[in-house]
């Protein structure tokens, strides 16, 4: 008889998810995290009274009622609507695609004028695919909105997340934007969206309430050989690769590191989010944390603000694995390693991470909610 039911390796939303739900069920649970705090990316450091998202911005949105009644029982969320804005040589373009980004672009005022110029635009790209469907990222977005908003607002800004041609991504990625024919600039199409009111860490405490946690705990060093006398099960929410020592060889992964620094006024950009979509910048956009949070006079309330420039790079080890590279070699290893995955008794694989997937965050909370034996 052990003395835990889960171990729990990852504290992310995934791990935090499933300890809040198997301590329910009346199971004990150990969570681990190799870093020195709990929350996974989703964690937030204050500084000068402002939640700094360390691991990258993150917006909550889901379209699923379940998923968001779940988090509004942990903690309140707030009115956030996420609206980046793309700066291409200096001038600024609404995001996503919409009736403003088509104003901006080329001066039409109408759906009907934008549509007509966007089939203009697209006709090439259309017209050399026939009937097939897009192959890649660049024949997906030339086919959706064409020439000028692929070259101004697309091209520039994918290579530099991925490091790599629009011709060698898939198609998916692009499909996350929507495009619009009304002045609408959410960035997202979902029914919910929003921040935890407090920050994301207060979401983690709810949800880690009377879990016991140590942090600064590697699974590797200090649990892999010996986690059957630890604990019944595991839950892993680690790199897939590295839980089987990379025996059939090493994902890749894309990293994020940031520049953070704290200005001496209270508004930067006027926005949470700037994205930098030529090669002139080398970062791929600018966040400014308060306005994630602060709204209106509390913006000019607070004295400071705190910004951080996002480089992409590629991942190495030792560094931070954030994205999964969805090219047709890591899918095809990730399906190599995912058989594997069947043969391990009593573990399972979760999240961004332990799944290789381009996961959002409430995809991660809605995989643990569907769980049924917990
Ligand atoms: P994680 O949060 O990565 O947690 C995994 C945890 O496991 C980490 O804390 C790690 O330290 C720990 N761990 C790993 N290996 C070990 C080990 N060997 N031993 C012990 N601990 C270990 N989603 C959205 O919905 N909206 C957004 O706006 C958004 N923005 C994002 C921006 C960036 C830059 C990134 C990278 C992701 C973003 N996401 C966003 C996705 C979101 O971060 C994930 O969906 C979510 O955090 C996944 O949770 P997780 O538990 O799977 O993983
Ligand atoms: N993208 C782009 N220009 C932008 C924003 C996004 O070309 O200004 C592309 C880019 O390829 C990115 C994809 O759209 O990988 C999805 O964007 P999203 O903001 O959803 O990515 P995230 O950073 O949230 O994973």
């Amino acid at each position: 008889m052990n003395q835990f039911d889960y171990l729990i390796v990852g504290s992310g939303l995934f791990g935090a998810t499933f300890a809040y739900r198997a301590t329910k069920a009346g199971k004990k649970c150990l969570v681990i995290d190799k870093r020195e705090h709990l929350g996974g990316n989703v964690y937030c450091e204050n500084v000068e009274g402002i939640n700094v998202h360390k691991y990258g911005a993150h917006i909550f949105h889901t379209n699923n009622k379940q998923v968001w009644d779940f988090v509004n029982s942990i903690v309140e969320f707030n009115r956030y609507t996420n609206s980046p804005v793309a700066n291409y040589k200096g001038k600024l373009y609404n995001l996503p695609f919409n009736m403003n980004t088509f104003y901006q672009m080329w001066g039409v005022t109408t759906p009907a004028e934008a549509s007509a110029k966007i089939e203009e635009q697209k006709a090439e790209a259309v017209a050399a695919l026939g009937h097939r469907e897009p192959a890649n990222l660049e024949e997906q977005a030339l086919s959706l909105v064409g020439k000028d908003i692929f070259e101004k607002l697309i091209k520039e800004y994918t290579e530099k997340q991925w490091g790599r041609s629009c011709k060698d991504l898939p198609a998916f990625i692009i499909k996350r934007l929507p495009v619009r024919f009304v002045y609408d600039n959410n960035y997202f199409n979902d029914k919910y969206q929003g921040i935890p009111v407090g920050g994301y860490n207060k979401l983690v405490d709810g949800l880690l309430r009377g879990v016991e946690c140590r942090t600064g705990v590697d699974f590797f060093t200090d649990y892999k050989k010996n986690w059957r006398h630890v604990a019944d099960k595991l839950v892993y929410t680690g790199a897939l690769d590295e839980y089987f020592d990379y025996r059939l060889g090493r994902l890749d992964w894309r990293t994020v590191s940031f520049k953070t620094r704290v200005e001496d006024f209270p508004n930067f950009q006027g926005n949470a989010v700037v994205n930098y979509t030529s090669h002139d910048q080398p970062y791929t956009r600018i966040i400014e944390h308060k306005h994630f949070e602060m709204f209106g006079q509390a913006v000019y309330d607070c004295p400071k603000t705190v910004i951080s420039e996002e480089y992409s790079t590629e991942y190495k080890i030792g560094m931070e694995p954030y994205y999964p590279v969805n090219d047709d070699r890591n899918n095809s290893l990730a399906e190599e390693y995912r058989k594997l995955v069947a043969d391990e008794k009593d573990v399972l694989f979760g999240g961004r991470l332990g799944q290789y997937r381009y996961y959002d965050m409430a995809p991660v909370i809605e995989q643990v909610l569907n769980i049924k034996d917990i």
